[in-house]
């Protein structure tokens, strides 16, 4: 069996089009959906995601701004950007770029940004939104996933999902969204004794571990649908992700490419998010 590939390349075109499309109507009512992402320090992979971030905005019609800081800023003065940010109008979704330099404390910076703002659904209230169902953000790489679960028309109801990693970021509110779909959830992480036998259960397995391999053809029920989200470096310095994807994808049913499968999808649900928080702003003042 060769499984079919979910082309994330292909689907955030698809979405990010959509999102163009709204973004001109927002515009033609006077509203430009903006997003901020502030980067401090010079970690060079960070560089490159708030690159692709900020171009993907503008590719898309929003307005962004990428604000660069020394990593000798101090907490405070993050604190009082955030603060700035929060209460400008012209900026609707604040991303600070993780990770932060080791004197500011990322878990107080996060709790800063207002959760009306809070694109990225870090925020403890965006955790609390999606944990009891409530309006709010979703945190940008699981929801990419349930997009692409979507765009194969997967029903997850009866289902049984495993889930590998316990991420604040991705496992867990990934586990939260699937189970939100009525899958049966099982979250596995470091300290599951036999990973194998609950992947072998499992109708859909997300993978988000940070390690090459986690996943084989042996540990996968024939048929099921597979979502890499990690994202490793192979032997030849290539990108690869959690799952071993040439064993793999001749047992699975539906199967995501490293690279191109989860990794576009992230910054499309963060164009998304952003384009969400500006209509609802433009609600709130027509309200108002
Ligand atoms: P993380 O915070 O390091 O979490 C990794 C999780 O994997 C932890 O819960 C850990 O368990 C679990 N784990 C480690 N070894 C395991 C094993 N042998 N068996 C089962 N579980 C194991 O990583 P993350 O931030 O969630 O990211 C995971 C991966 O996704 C990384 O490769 C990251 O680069 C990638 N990622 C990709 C995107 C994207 O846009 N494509 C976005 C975010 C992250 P414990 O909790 O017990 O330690």
């Amino acid at each position: 069996m060769t499984a079919q590939l979910i082309d994330g390349n292909a689907l955030s075109k698809q979405l990010r089009a959509q999102v163009a499309t709204d973004t001109a109507q927002l515009k033609a009512q006077g509203l430009t959906p903006g997003l901020a992402v502030v980067l401090v320090g010079d970690n060079q992979a960070s560089q490159v995601y708030v690159r692709n971030k900020v171009k993907a905005c503008e590719d898309a019609g929003l307005h962004s701004v990428l604000e660069k800081y020394d990593a000798t800023m101090t907490e405070a003065q993050l604190l009082a950007r955030v603060a700035a940010l929060n209460n400008d109008d012209s900026i609707h979704g604040i991303l600070v770029q993780l990770p932060l330099p080791a004197h500011i404390d990322a878990h107080k910076v996060i709790e800063a940004i207002s959760p009306a703002k809070d694109v990225d659904g870090f925020h403890i209230a965006s955790a609390g939104a999606l944990m009891t169902g409530m309006p709010g953000f979703w945190p940008c790489t699981p929801y990419g996933c349930m997009k692409m679960l979507e765009s194969i028309g997967y029903n997850l109801k009866g289902k049984h999902a495993v889930v590998i990693g316990r991420s604040n970021i991705v496992g867990k509110p990934m586990a939260l969204m699937l189970l939100q779909q009525n899958a049966t959830v099982t979250i596995c992480h470091s300290a599951t004794p036999d990973l194998k036998a609950m992947t072998l259960q499992a109708d859909v397995i997300v993978a988000a571990v940070g390690k090459r391999n986690v996943l084989t053809a042996d540990m996968v029920k024939p048929g099921a649908v597979v979502l890499d989200v990690g994202m490793n470096r192979n032997d030849e310095g290539k990108l690869c992700g959690d799952v071993d994807f040439e064993g793999v994808k001749e047992v699975a049913g539906h199967i995501t490419p490293v690279p191109g499968g989860v990794g576009p999808m992230t910054i499309t649900m963060l164009l998304v998010n952003t384009l969400e928080s500006a209509q609802r702003a433009l609600s709130e003042s027509q309200r108002a």
